[in-house]
């Protein structure tokens, strides 16, 4: 019984958030690609890493066995070593002042807002012919859920003129990961990179 409430609730929000355009869906991700947010600001170097559960996990669903659970248990660990995942150069004299992950689920909770009750009118009176069509819409539900992953670290680094080249073992640790879009933020602005698990390396040189 849970289960059929659970995905008309999803349904419901599903048909009621496509209509709420300034909402951020964790649908629009991409599922191969994450963010990876860099901050230099004096000595502190923070990232933010905002990654597609299927990248990392390889589903999105809510986890539903003991291996599901043990594999997002897993996962949360490594991303919560970013000394395993990103390769910063010695001679910046980095150490890890933070690190934080956990799990985004869509849907998993909150179907409680005000949302109304819309109903749709579809503007055509004959539904004669209508017989079938009606089944698919559990199914697309549920293959609407998605997770995203969320990390934060902080490092203070002596020297983070000196972070060079940034190696991504990331790629490594993920098989489902093939790209990060990462945006560098220091005091002269901001820029944007694509690290890639063929190239998976940044080069920060070009930024001091
Ligand atoms: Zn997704």
């Amino acid at each position: 019984m849970k289960s059929t409430l659970a995905l008309t609730a999803a349904a419901a929000l599903l048909a009621t958030t496509a209509l709420a355009e300034d909402t951020r869906q964790l649908d629009a991700h991409e599922h191969g690609t994450g963010a990876l947010d860099i901050a230099i600001d004096g000595t502190t170097v923070a990232m933010e890493l905002r990654v597609p559960g299927a990248d990392i996990v390889g589903f999105e669903h809510a986890a539903e066995s003991d291996e599901d659970r043990a594999a997002i248990a897993e996962a949360l660990t490594t991303l919560s070593t970013p000394t395993d995942l990103f390769g910063l150069s010695d001679a910046a004299g980095c150490t890890v002042e933070a690190a934080t992950a956990d799990l985004e689920t869509e849907g998993a909770e909150d179907h409680d807002h005000d949302h109304g009750d819309h109903t749709e009118e579809h503007g055509h009176d004959d539904h004669g012919h209508d017989d079938h069509g009606h089944e698919d819409h559990a199914e697309e539900a549920e293959g609407a859920t998605h997770s995203e992953f969320h990390a934060e670290y902080t490092h203070d680094c002596t020297a983070p003129e000196e972070l060079g080249t940034i190696t991504f073992a990331y790629f490594d640790l993920f098989e489902g990961a093939q790209e990060l879009e990462v945006q560098v933020v220091t005091g002269d602005g901001a820029q944007a990179f694509e690290v890639t698990r063929d190239a998976p390396t940044l080069d920060l040189g070009g930024l001091f």
